[in-house]
Parts: structure tokens; sequence; C-alpha cells
């Protein structure tokens, strides 16, 4: 549509990003440790299939929530020709799912017992490979995966079907590395990873060591001891901190806060522009009221494309280098701007709704605390459907 919102997409900011952790690697890892991105939530927003050309290259490892977006990976390395990387599905796979995960050669991770029925599926079809999986303990998060309490007595179907199921690697999830400057709570889920894995090695024999995952962003970057074989790095790869508090141990931790550049710009055309008079009302429940004549835009952006409603009265835009403030409610596709100052007349104007402008500029964590949310939230919820452009 002419008048609608886009999404710009940093490849020069997301390479950035990926060679911070590729130097991480370097400092503090042993050659084995390997780098993968979480392509989950539509790439945090950015766009799934925008996004998966631009990292496909500068890692080791891709992490989805979704079996058919595995697929697609696979489709588009056919297409473009290129060998295929390690694929972990981290979400639920239905027992069907897993016969074409495992023809595709994408890893799944075994989270509870309902792989038994798709390792009886997984044989009946005869596969020239058995599928690789990834064991989750749950240490702590109280979500997917075997707590210590279930293993290994709820594991040993995985013994009975290692033919079809074989198993090559173990992960886990942290409660709150983000949130906080203090690890005890990560440090025990550590030590409960350490004791589950154990116990899974005892019981399974694997043939080859098990790669060892936990860390996301904030782990990767603050706590050494969790980065053990491969890296499941999330939002700090878009440029985003996971926290204010990660930043803050960063510096601790590392000595320096490494510099992450955000890879998305939201940027729109006005619909209109024009003056209000003096006590105007402005929005639906005429919740605002122009003191004085005021030129406002129009924006063709809504609570539909992900710009959030509970904002109202408090976000502001950037028109010229300068901040115009959101007057009245956020609309399903409407968005009224003050632009009295940012512009000398009635022509259309270029809005930027998230990134720079000048010297000024609107971070996802702006926007999202304005909504009582967090970044992760307001960035996965930018709509499917807005243009997602590479710059
Ligand atoms: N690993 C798992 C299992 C996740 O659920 C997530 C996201 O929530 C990540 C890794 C990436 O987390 P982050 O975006 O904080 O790096």
């Amino acid at each position: 549509a002419a008048h609608a919102s886009w999404l710009e997409l940093s490849a020069s900011s997301l390479r950035h990003n990926v060679e911070v952790f590729r130097a991480l690697e370097a400092v503090a890892a042993g050659p084995r440790r390997r780098l993968g991105a979480v392509l989950k939530g539509n790439a945090y927003g950015h766009g799934f299939r925008q996004t998966l050309p631009l990292v496909h290259a500068g890692v080791d490892l891709l992490y989805l929530i979704d079996p058919l977006d595995a697929l697609a990976v696979r489709a588009f390395e056919r297409e473009q020709g290129l060998a295929p990387r390690q694929v972990l599905v981290l979400g639920a796979v239905a027992p069907e799912e897993a016969v074409a995960l495992a023809r595709e050669g994408v890893d799944a991770v075994v989270a509870d017992r309902s792989w038994e029925e798709a390792g009886a599926l997984l044989r009946a079809a005869k596969l020239e490979r058995p599928l690789r999986a990834h064991v989750h303990i749950d240490t702590g998060l109280g979500r997917e995966g075997f707590t210590l309490e279930q293993l290994p007595r709820d594991t040993g179907f995985l013994s009975e079907y290692r033919d079809v199921l074989q198993v090559v690697g173990v992960l886990s999830h942290f409660a709150n590395t983000e949130d906080v400057t203090e690890q005890g709570y990560a440090l025990a889920q550590l030590d409960a990873f350490e004791t589950g894995m154990a116990r899974l090695v005892a019981q399974l024999s694997p043939a080859r060591p098990l790669e060892r995952h936990i860390a996301a962003s904030a782990a990767s970057l603050v706590l050494p001891r969790a980065r053990y074989d491969a890296l499941r790095v999330g939002i700090a790869l878009y440029g985003l901190w996971p926290s204010v508090e990660t930043r803050l141990s960063a510096r601790l931790v590392l000595g320096e806060v490494p510099a992450l550049k955000p890879v998305l710009t939201w940027k729109c055309r006005s619909q209109a522009v024009k003056w209000l008079p003096a006590g105007s009302y402005v929005g639906y429940g005429c919740t605002y009221r122009c003191s004085e004549p005021t030129r406002i835009a129009v924006l063709p952006v809504g609570y539909f494309d992900g710009y959030p409603r509970l904002v109202s009265g408090k976000a502001h835009v950037l028109v010229n280098g300068r901040r115009c403030a959101v007057l009245g409610r956020v609309m399903m596709n409407h968005l009224i701007v003050d632009v009295t100052r940012a512009t000398t007349d009635e022509r259309p104007v270029t809005a930027t709704l998230l990134g720079h402008d000048g010297e000024e500029s609107v971070s996802a964590e702006a926007l999202a605390t304005w909504a009582q949310t967090i970044h992760y939230e307001l960035v996965t919820r930018l709509g499917a459907h807005l243009r997602r452009v590479v710059v």
C-alpha cells in the first residue's frame, strides 16, 4: 500500500553484532564453541525471510521455534546452493513432523515423553538416518524439559529408540540471567544442568560428547561459565541489550560494554499534514485538545501494525530530526503527531517511529517502556504484513 509504514533492516549492523559475539568467542572460548542465531518470533519481528539470508553465512547454527521454519531454511539453502547449517527446532514438534525433520537433517528438542510416539513413527518410516535430538533439561525455568526428578526415570525410552533418535545434544534455558545483576539463581541452574547431563550420559553412553548449550544473549555476554559448546543468541544479534542489568553486568564481567547496533528502523510517510485551530480535539475519546493552533501529521500506522495503544500520551516520533509528540489515542491504523515545529508547510513528511533521525532516536526499549512492556514483546509484535527492506 502507498500509505503504509515500512521496516528497514541494516545488514551492516547485523553483521557488526555477529562480530561482537565472534570476538567474544575468540577471547573466552575453546575452538569448539559455536555461535547460533535465534530466528524465532519472525526473527524477533525483523522478518524471518529477510533476516535468514543476512545471518546464514555468519553463524554456525540456526535456532527456530516452528518446524515449518526449519523446512524453509532447507528450501532456502537448496535454492541458493548453500551448505546446510545445523538447524535446531527449539519448539514443540508433532510426531508426524518429526519424520519430515529427520528427512531434512534438522535437529529437534526432546523435552518430554511425547517423543515415544514420534520414535515409533520414525521407526515405521524406515529413514536412512536417525533424527538428531537434543534433550532439554528443565533446570529451574519451569517450562519445557525433564526436571532432575524425571531424570533418568523418564528418559529411558531414548535408549529404546536409539536407532531412530540419536541424542547429539543437551540444553536448558535460564530463568533470570537478563533482569538481574546477581547470578545466584543462574549458578544453581548451571549446577542442575551439570547434574542432569551427567545422569543422561550415564544412561545413554553416547558415542560422541554431547553438544551442551544453555546461554542465550545475556548469559553469553555476562556468564562465561554458561557458554559451553554453543551460544543461542537472540535479542542481542538484533542489536538490543537483553536488559539494563545485562549492560551493567557486561561492564563488570567483560571490562567494557560491547557496542551493539540496533538493526531495525521503522518509518512511514504521512498520510496528511494540516493545521488544527486552537481548541480542536484529536482522536477517539477526545482525550487531547490543542491549546494553540497545531500542525498535525496523520500517520498511517496504528496498533494493527504493532504500534502499542498504551503509549498514547507518552510517545513521540521523529520528523526532520525533531521529536513530535503522539497526540491523543493510538488508533487501529492511524497515529496523530504534532509537527508544528518539525516542518514549515503542509507537504508530506517522513516519520521515524523507531530508530535514529539526526541527533534524536527512539529505541525499542523506550517505546516498550511507554507501552509498559519489554522490547522483546514490542519487536516480535511488529506486524508480519509490514514491508521489510534490507538497507
Ligand atoms: N533459547 C531459548 C530456548 C529461548 O527461548 C530464547 C528466547 O527466549 C533464546 C534462546 C534467546 O534469548 P535471547 O533473545 O534473550 O538471546
